[in-house]
């Protein structure tokens, strides 16, 4: 008996669709979704006993791999002291000073539970220092389900946004500008027309929710400049970038490109919390100190700097900042997504991958897309077989063509081979 089976049927009887979170039921995908009983380093093991390369890592937070020896120490530790006070902890400070001291662009931060709350927090900040309404998204860019973001592109010459969901009422959305990634001439004219009264600028700086689509160096620039020139701020969603992609995140990979380059505001969540619930939002000190207690813009959480999420992100932090770590990560994810490129020019099919620090992509396209319009243009149907041949062979893949892929420290070079090995298998028998 398939147990995954079993457990999805009684699943879908309790809980809508049998998941928490939809991507989770494979409906991109088809099949049945795994149901994981335990994971250790690289791999995790589903109901049926069986073993997989583990690349989603819980969507990026995992960049240690499961049950870092150093991670579940601290964990214990905080567990036994106390699981929530909702008073302030000692913890909670030295998390956000180990936040800020590898961030130069925020001088204070603010302890969330989800990228969720992280963006739609951040957005409520720029909304209230600037004393604007309107917000420029990109289209293709995920940040976290709150009702403003929930956006599309409008058809036609309209750049205000459609909602996604159901739920959404048109007028929540009616001041959110959806443009086009890596588009530098529209989104000059979008300030062109309306640069008074725009709050911000929010972005993923590498679109993990688009596979992975970096924005160009041009683009990034011509965001910072507009927005500097017409007194909006640039939020930086780096709720799966962050110490993700280089122990300084994306804005430390672009300040490498860009001389002096930095946001107002960041998103962080997912690698910060290490796997348990915590996510932040920061800046400069001025626009930090317009929050509650201090000003007047309203942010809170029962949850909110949790003793043994906080525990959890900061021996994450801790361990990812050793001299070497992310030189070896980005190496072993180099090593991965060369060698998919390789795989694919061996057997005919094309291939194009990219990867920054611990993150990946890859598409069946034989370039890099730069924009959601060309992402969708990957054969679908032949992702999802390519999918289920990598995880007949146990290596567990982002269940969408769209979503990005993650290496831990835990993987090794054989991880790595198995895994090429698979895909190999896979793509002949596409
Ligand atoms: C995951 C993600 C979010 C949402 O975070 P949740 O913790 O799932 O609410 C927001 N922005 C980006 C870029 C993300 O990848």
């Amino acid at each position: 008996m398939d147990q995954n089976q079993i457990l999805f049927d009684r699943s879908k009887r309790a809980i809508p669709g049998g998941v928490n979170s939809p991507v989770r039921a494979f409906k991109a995908v088809g099949g049945t979704p795994r149901f994981v009983k335990r994971a250790q380093g690289a791999y995790f093991w589903d109901a049926n006993d069986q073993r997989y390369i583990d690349y989603i890592g819980s969507w990026g937070p995992m960049i240690l791999g499961h049950g870092h020896p150093e991670v579940l120490a601290a964990v214990q530790e905080a567990m036994t002291q106390g699981f929530s006070f909702g008073a302030p902890t000692e913890r909670e400070v030295e998390l956000a000073e180990a936040i800020l001291s590898h961030l130069p662009s925020m001088d204070m931060v603010r302890l969330v539970s989800s990228g969720t709350e992280a963006g739609m927090s951040a957005l409520r900040l720029a909304r209230g220092a600037t004393g604007r309404n309107k917000i420029i998204k990109f289209e293709g860019c995920y940040h976290g389900h709150a009702d403003a973001l929930l956006v599309k592109a409008g058809s036609g010459l309209a750049t205000f946004g459609h909602p996604t969901s159901a739920g959404v009422p048109a007028d929540v959305v009616k001041d959110t500008l959806v443009l086009t990634y890596n588009d530098v001439a529209g989104l000059e004219a979008a300030f062109a027309e309306f640069g008074s009264e725009i709050a911000c600028i929010m972005i993923e700086p590498i679109a993990g929710n688009m596979n992975f689509v970096r924005a160009s160096i041009p683009f990034m620039k011509a965001c910072r400049d507009l927005c500097t020139r017409h007194g909006a701020l640039l939020i930086l969603d780096e709720v799966m970038t962050g110490f993700r992609v280089d122990l300084g995140s994306a804005q430390a990979v672009y300040a490498r490109e860009i001389p002096g380059f930095e946001p107002d505001l960041t998103a962080l969540g997912k690698v910060i919390g290490g796997g348990m619930p915590l996510a932040a939002f920061g800046g400069k000190r001025d626009v930090m100190e317009q929050l509650a207690p201090l000003g007047p813009v309203y942010q809170a959480g029962t949850l909110s700097g949790n003793p043994v999420a906080t525990a959890c992100g900061l021996a994450t932090i801790r361990a990812i900042a050793k001299p070497g770590f992310f030189e070896a990560l980005s190496q072993r994810t180099r090593a991965l997504a060369d060698g998919l490129r390789e795989v694919g020019q061996e057997v005919g099919v094309p291939i194009s991958t990219d990867s920054q620090g611990g993150m990946f992509g890859f598409f069946l396209l034989d370039q890099l897309p730069h924009n959601y319009g060309q992402v969708m243009q990957s054969n679908g149907e032949a992702f999802n077989r390519f999918f289920h041949g990598m995880l007949d062979r146990g290596v567990y893949l982002a269940p969408a063509l769209y979503e990005a892929g993650f290496v831990s420290g835990a993987h090794t070079q054989a991880d790595i081979e198995q895994t090429l090995q698979a895909a190999k298998e896979a793509l002949q028998a596409l």
